[in-house]
């Protein structure tokens, strides 16, 4: 069997410590939880998961520290099948991390340290061979900007296709902007980038009109309502979540994400490709 187009996911990796407790703790209280658990996080690494698992070769380039944190993210790459040869371990600055606290009301508190995220420089996406079989680059927003803008460029001048999951919002460069094929916001994020609040498909629907006055294509997804579609063709499609039992919705855009990226990766069109991958973020939430 040949192998398959790769995704290439550029972005963040985060050890997550997930800590249950019955109340979030107040200033200068110690709260007792009940229960830790460590998780392998940052859209990046999850995204990369999610399109391997998704049928795309998946290969990551990002950086741990040189730590027992950035150990548990390598087991968990290659647990993933995700191709981890271009990956940056740094000595001298720890791996990216976050704690979570969550109460039982599901109310929830985090701390995030970037950490070796933020040591990744945009001079290494020039190894020709972390390019080989790549078909899309897909880019959050957890790293540092230029290491996106360097990665885009890269990515055009192999006239790849460009995903970007704006996520968490922050301003993105005219520049990078002109680059990205697919725009991937949350509801939240469609707000801060400029779009009326998103509380169904009617209102997604909206935010991705007003999102495609300044990208090609747009994708704004809506948790349980589902999502929509501004494409290139000036055609726009609202995708209505499949009913399921939900378990957890944490990272259920990253693994949207990272299935919409493996099926255009195999040559789908963007709207079959967002009901592939609102097929697979269903299944994902409905798991533990
Ligand atoms: P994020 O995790 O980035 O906030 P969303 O919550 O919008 O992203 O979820 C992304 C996609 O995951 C949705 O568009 C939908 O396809 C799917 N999804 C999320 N929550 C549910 C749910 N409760 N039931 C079914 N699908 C869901």
């Amino acid at each position: 069997m040949p192998n398959p187009p790769v995704v290439l996911v550029v972005g963040s990796l985060h050890h997550d410590i997930m800590v249950e407790a019955d109340h979030l703790p107040r200033r200068d209280e110690t709260a007792v939880g009940s229960r830790w658990y460590p998780k392998f996080g940052g859209k990046g690494g999850n995204q990369a998961v999610a399109a391997r698992a998704a049928g795309a070769g998946a290969r990551m380039f990002g950086a741990v520290g040189k730590d027992g944190f950035g150990d548990f993210m390598l087991a968990a790459l290659d647990r993933g099948d995700v191709d981890r040869r271009f990956l940056r371990v740094i000595e001298g600055i720890g791996t990216g991390m976050s704690v979570a606290i969550q109460d039982a009301a599901g109310d929830y508190a985090a701390t995030i340290v970037s950490g070796a995220n933020l040591a990744l420089d945009p001079a290494w996406l020039g190894d020709a061979a972390l390019w080989d079989g790549v078909a899309v680059l897909v880019l959050q927003n957890e790293i540092p900007v230029e290491v996106n803008i360097a990665a885009a460029r890269a990515a055009k001048a192999r006239k790849l296709r460009v995903v970007l999951n704006a996520a968490p919002a922050r301003e993105v460069p005219t520049e990078l902007r002109e680059m990205v094929d697919v725009l991937i916001v949350n509801a939240v994020e469609a707000e801060m980038f400029g779009a009326e609040p998103v509380g169904d498909l009617t209102s997604a629907l909206a935010a991705a009109r007003h999102l495609a006055a300044r990208y090609e294509s747009v994708v704004v997804t809506a948790g349980g309502k589902g999502l929509a579609v501004w494409t290139l063709e000036d055609e726009e499609i609202a995708i209505a979540a499949k009913p399921v039992t939900v378990t957890s919705t944490h990272g259920a855009g990253d693994c949207f994400t990272g299935a919409l990226a493996a099926a255009i990766a195999r040559g789908e069109s963007l709207a079959t490709a967002c009901r592939i991958a609102s097929e697979a973020a269903a299944a994902h939430v409905s798991r533990r």
